[in-house]
């Protein structure tokens, strides 16, 4: 069966489609989203997992997601709200102390002196400097990044554009090539003094990495969890009302009012294409869909490698597609629980300040680099990182009364595996994490009512996210900006005429950011020769 009559097809309703969808329509297009699972949302969703309860599945916290889309397509009146989080984290230590950060700087110099008092004072211009950085170089994120390879007049003026908030730097020009490029060992170690504070702040060096704070680039992923914000307020993270879902159905909602039609349940199984051109898609049923201009919101492996025969690309960009790194070493478990945790660091089953935000198990650097040595060798860590949130402490919708909901990302769990595969390890390490976890909130265990666990092989088989790669591809300097998702080709065109990428493999990555969905967007219009409307 042929079908004639759209101007665009999407493949994938994750949220970056789903944005793509929403400023072509809103430019007058007519565009049908098409998504492989039942629901629309990609990695940002929520479902009723366990009854009763609003499961974020995979992304748990926003504070990337841009305004400006916020805006333009009036998500609000949609039902998207944004509840901050204060405090934003709680580090309990085995010796029964605890550190609390958030956006309050007196709280902050409290918590930190009781470690340090150096470091209490030396935290405000620490973030003050992540702040500045943040603010000269947020502009790329919504930039086209220019074309390296073959240059055109305007990639020389996007050249010239990146290169201008690096010279406004000045002499923190070096600092900023640090935080691209180094370690977030070496910063937080220059910095500070205190083990307490520095593997707090060190979780965000290596979420969804294969990486410890002592490898190379980390500093920038650091550094991209302090780009967003929420409520106005810089690097604050957020709870979604309703979990994260409530950003991908606020879309859904406008993309419907601009009258873009969404099937779910409808996989994409072939691109179509002829004399270099992209056609349209082929479903797995069958059907048949027709547009001049087709956009990807899967990653880029599985664009290239299963949408579309390889014979057909230009040799050097197949290749370049396959040298893309998609290590990851990330693994979610999600528990619904009788009771909140009692910590012994903060004693009390009353939801209490530190139960708010992202709670740590990561009690120094160098607990870290040895969950990361097991990693290193094809197991999972034998102590391995947690990363807790309850978002049911400050956002009661999403569990029963009384009842409530945690969040466990986990590293490092990797996708390689030596000598064992994920579907035999999956629940005795979930069991390892959550008697972890009860080491330091003894009442933890009992508590659990219902849990799944989401291995790398499960969020792979569930998003289609090549070997589990919860950013379509990894956040390193050589897969960034320019170089992404291959150099050459980072400005969302690809080698087939019409066929587009849209979604975090694309530029600016991964996290819940909407930005490579309207960059694309802009792009698949300017060249329509129409523009973006607001
Ligand atoms: C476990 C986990 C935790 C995370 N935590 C956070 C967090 O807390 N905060 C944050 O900001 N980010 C987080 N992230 C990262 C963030 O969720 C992703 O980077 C982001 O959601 C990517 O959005 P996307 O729209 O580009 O792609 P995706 O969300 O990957 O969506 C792609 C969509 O395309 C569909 N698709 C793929 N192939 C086909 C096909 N052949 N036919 C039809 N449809 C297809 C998929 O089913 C999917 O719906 C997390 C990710 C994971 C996996």
């Amino acid at each position: 069966m042929r079908e004639k009559n759209y101007d665009a097809i999407i493949i994938g309703a994750g949220h970056n489609g789903l944005v793509t969808a929403c400023y072509l329509a809103k430019a007058g297009w007519k565009v049908l989203v098409l998504e492989r699972r039942y629901i629309v949302g990609g990695a940002c969703v929520t479902e009723e997992t366990f009854p009763g309860f609003k499961v974020s599945t995979a992304a748990y916290v926003n504070s990337l997601f841009r305004k400006e889309i916020i805006r333009d397509l009036h998500l609000e009146s949609y039902g998207l709200k944004i509840l901050e989080r204060n405090p934003s984290s709680f580090t309990p230590f085995p010796d029964g102390s605890h550190l609390l950060l958030g956006p309050d700087p007196a709280l902050n110099h409290r918590q930190i002196a009781k470690f340090s008092l150096r470091d209490a004072n030396a935290y405000p211009a620490y973030e003050a400097m992540l702040e500045r950085m943040a603010t000269v170089l947020e502009p790329l994120l919504t930039m086209r990044p220019p074309n390296l390879v073959k240059p055109a007049l305007r990639d020389l003026w996007g050249a010239y554009q990146t290169w201008k908030p690096f010279q406004a730097l000045g002499s923190a020009m070096s600092e900023a090539f640090e935080l691209l490029t180094a370690p977030a060992r070496q910063i937080l170690d220059r910095w500070f003094e205190s083990e307490a504070l520095k593997t707090t702040l060190a979780t965000d060096a290596v979420i969804g990495a294969m990486a410890s704070p002592s490898t190379p680039g980390t500093a920038y992923v650091l550094f991209h969890h302090v780009m967003g914000e929420t409520n106005g307020k810089r690097g604050v993270w957020g709870y979604v009302q309703g979990g994260m879902g409530g950003i991908t159905q606020s879309l859904a909602a406008a993309a419907r009012h601009l009258n873009v039609e969404i099937r779910c349940d409808a996989e994409v199984a072939r691109i179509l294409f002829a004399n270099g051109t992209a056609r349209g898609v082929a479903l797995a049923n069958g059907d048949e869909l027709v547009a001049p201009v087709v956009a990807s919101n899967a990653d880029a492996q599985v664009t290239f490698t299963r949408l579309l025969d390889q014979t057909l690309l230009p040799r050097e960009f197949a290749e370049a597609i396959t040298r893309i790194n998609y290590e990851s070493a990330s693994l979610k478990i999600n528990v619904a629980l009788a009771e909140l945790p009692d910590f012994l660091a903060c004693p009390g089953r009353e939801p209490g300040a530190h139960h708010r935000g992202t709670i740590h198990i990561s009690p120094s650097l160098d607990y870290i680099e040895q969950a990361f040595d097991d990693a290193k060798y094809g197991q999972p860590s034998q102590r391995p990182i947690l990363e807790c949130t309850i978002p049911s402490v400050v956002d009661p919708t999403v569990a029963p009364l009384g009842k409530h909901l945690m969040s466990i990302f986990v590293q490092y769990a990797p996708y390689k595996l030596r000598g064992a595969t994920w579907d035999e390890l999956r629940e005795t390490f979930a069991d390892r994490c959550v008697a972890l976890l009860n080491e330091y909130a003894p009442n933890f265990q009992r508590s659990v009512i219902a849990r799944q666990v989401l291995t790398p092989l499960d969020l792979e088989r569930m998003f289609n996210l090549t070997g589990g790669n919860i950013f379509q591809g990894a956040m390193t300097m050589n897969q960034l900006f320019a170089c992404r998702p291959v150099p050459g080709f980072a400005d969302y065109h690809t080698p087939i005429r019409g066929l587009y990428l849209c979604g975090a493999a694309a530029h600016p990555g991964g996290g819940v950011m909407g930005a490579a969905g309207a960059n694309a967007a802009k792009e698949i219009l300017r060249s329509s020769g129409r523009q973006v409307p607001s």
